[in-house]
């Protein structure tokens, strides 16, 4: 175990709380009819319809059903591409129970070949936002100032790392050293010089990634997708060349539901304990660093589990962190979003 004491930063990590529609869309909701378990009282504050009491739950944000997929974009996202902008590594996770729009928040509808369509989500608008920054940045410092992006793409599963860029690789191992830090040994990371470029990298890792899913067997609901975009800017001053890296981490996190066949045996009791481990982790890395914010000196486990091993640069420190806890408000589903808004509650 490596123990890790950053300097504190209350404002590192946040949590934002969507709730998505009762009905649209195939996910959990076969039934229209059901209740509702929950009110949004305010733009910080959900009410669960818990018994014998409701409970109020605060948090930096809280989206109702009809937020925009823009302003999901602009309360989350903005800032942190900003700051990889200017030097700062910075991560975004969708956490939830399956059918609760992770992947709709973060990349958009299931088919989302329309790359203008309204309903793209998180990704595809930061990389748009990014290469905005870019252009904006080289042309006000007349070229003393340039930007190389390059986008790597790999799923977690069953703590074992897939690379979607290339789907013909075996499982790659993570390795760290002083000048990268921690990154995933072979890994193909890609050059790109605009969003559309970026775009096509991320479409590309999907698609295998679906593939994966039916041919591999490798279920898309129980594994992490990391799509990670490095970014190296060089300003040349008085004949001083200045060179920043950051890292701008995209998670598309294994649903949250618990493994409810406790009597499977073998490989799938396995697939179930280690996923859960990825997330158990990336829940006490979390608690962790809100500890330290808080002033408090605490280890943080990064090298328990895959995921946070990999994103150890970006969580903690000067990096930035969102959380967004996607929560289905369905009657049926009062069990897995209390325990979703308890999680991003331990976040804060
Ligand atoms: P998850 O990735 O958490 O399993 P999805 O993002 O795939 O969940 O969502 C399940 C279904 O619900 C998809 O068909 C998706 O398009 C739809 N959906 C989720 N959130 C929304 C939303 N905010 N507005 C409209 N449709 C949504
Ligand atoms: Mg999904």
């Amino acid at each position: 175990h490596q123990q890790i004491t950053h300097s504190g930063d209350s404002d590192s990590i946040k949590v934002f709380v969507r709730v998505r529609p009762l009905t649209q869309g195939t996910g959990l909701t076969t039934d229209g009819d059901q209740g509702l378990c929950l009110t949004v009282t305010s733009p910080n504050t959900i009410r669960l319809h818990s018994k014998p009491e409701p409970r109020t739950f605060t948090y930096d944000h809280v989206a109702d059903m009809d937020i925009t997929q823009d302003s999901v974009f602009s309360s989350v996202a903005k800032n942190i591409v900003e700051s990889c902008i200017n030097g700062y590594n910075g991560t975004i996770f969708a956490y939830g129970q399956t059918g609760s729009g992770k992947t709709f928040t973060m990349l958009g509808p299931s088919d989302f070949d329309n790359f203008t369509d309204d309903q793209r989500g998180v990704i595809p608008r930061s990389f748009e936002y990014l290469f905005f920054l870019i252009n904006r940045e080289v042309e006000r410092s007349d070229n003393a100032k340039s930007f190389l992006c390059k986008c790597s793409f790999i799923e977690i599963y069953n703590e074992q790392i897939y690379d979607l860029l290339d789907s013909a690789s075996a499982s790659l191992f993570l390795r760290e050293n002083i000048k990268k830090g921690v990154f995933v040994e072979g890994a193909v990371e890609k050059f790109v010089t605009s969003a559309a470029e970026a775009y096509q990298v991320l479409s590309m890792g999907w698609r295998n990634r679906r593939v994966a899913s039916t041919s591999m067997n490798r279920e898309s609901s129980r594994s992490h997708a990391v799509f990670t975009m490095t970014l190296e800017s060089k300003e040349t001053a008085k004949e001083v060349v200045n060179i920043r890296t950051s890292q701008l981490n995209l998670v598309d996190l294994a649903g949250s539901e618990r493994q409810r066949d406790t009597h499977t045996e073998g490989s799938r009791l396995k697939e179930a304990s280690s996923i859960n481990r990825s997330l158990m982790c990336l829940g006490q890395v979390i608690m962790a660093l809100v500890d330290v914010s808080n002033g408090k000196s605490r280890h943080i486990c990064y090298r328990d589990s895959k995921l946070t091993f990999l994103l150890r640069d970006s969580l903690g420190g000067n990096a930035k962190t969102y959380i967004i806890a996607n929560v289905h408000p369905g009657s049926k589903c009062f069990g897995e979003t209390l325990s979703t808004l308890q999680f991003a509650q331990r976040a804060k």
